[in-house]
């Protein structure tokens, strides 16, 4: 039997090498440890930073371009400009080039402002808004059956109107088929997926901001607005848009008017 011979035993230098390398390789670990615990912390912080701006800044206001409406030219045959209201009766149905506004609810308006709606929701869509076409053109048997939905809820929740006051009241607030601009094509009720319904709520709402800030850029002017009722005879409504062209309603806008009080104004001076 052969012995095995024992393992050698390391010199001091030898020793003394292994140790320092030991040491080395440590500190090589430790460090690549820290270099990456800080890279991985300055990216969190790179993440984190917009999103806790945005959260104490709130979202980005969206805000109108201004107008120079020096070099608008008012045509008093633009079609576009057609008004219907309680005084302006409709004399006969209007029969529009229609066209499908927004593939989601099959809604129409006519073909040039429905074109105009698709790129406005377009837009919108792009800076993070959903607008959602809830009721386009609408023909005389829609416009009647809006009416008197909203005459029988009106009549109901006030039990105490006469059914002449009701009428009245009703009017301010859905106009009755004749006097319906809906039946233009011009009309485009708008609302969001986080208001479904047509009310005051969506004032409060991002795509409300939105369109308020640029939907006269794509031509669409508020019809009804809050501080023109007495002017227009209608109830604000927030979510009814109108069609008007782009440079009628970028000098609507700018004349801070009511379609009713702008045209006046326009025919006036001409
Ligand atoms: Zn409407």
């Amino acid at each position: 039997m052969q012995k095995r011979s024992p393992a050698r035993r390391m010199t001091y230098r030898e020793w003394k090498i292994r140790k320092c390398l030991r040491l080395a390789r440590n500190w090589v670990l430790f460090l690549a440890a820290c270099g990456g615990a800080v890279a991985l912390m300055a990216t969190g912080i790179l993440w984190l930073l917009p999103k806790a701006h945005a959260l104490v800044a709130g979202p980005v206001p969206f805000t109108a371009r201004t107008y120079d409406s020096s070099s608008y030219v008012f045509d008093a045959a633009d079609d576009r400009l057609v008004v219907v209201n309680a005084n302006l009766a409709l004399e006969e149905e209007p029969a529009p080039e229609l066209a499908v506004a927004d593939d989601a609810t099959g809604e129409q308006l006519e073909a040039e402002a429905a074109s105009a709606y698709r790129s406005m929701a377009e837009a919108a869509q792009a800076d993070g808004v959903e607008l959602n076409l809830v009721t386009g053109w609408q023909d005389a048997d829609a416009r009647t059956a809006a009416y008197e939905a909203r005459l029988t809820a009106y009549s109901a929740e006030n039990s105490r109107l006469s059914a002449e006051e009701a009428a009245d009241h009703t009017a301010s607030l859905q106009p009755a088929a004749s006097t319906s601009e809906q039946g233009t094509g011009y009309c485009a009720d708008i609302l969001s997926p986080d208001c479904t319904e047509k009310t005051a709520a969506f004032a409060e709402t991002r795509a409300y901001e939105w369109l308020t800030a640029y939907a006269a850029e794509y031509g669409f002017i508020l019809r009804w607005p809050e501080d023109r009722q007495s002017a227009t005879g209608m109830v604000y409504a927030p979510w009814h848009w109108r069609y008007v062209g782009v440079e009628n309603a970028c000098a609507i806008r700018e004349s801070g008017l009511a379609l009713e009080e702008f045209l006046a104004l326009e025919r006036a001076k001409s």
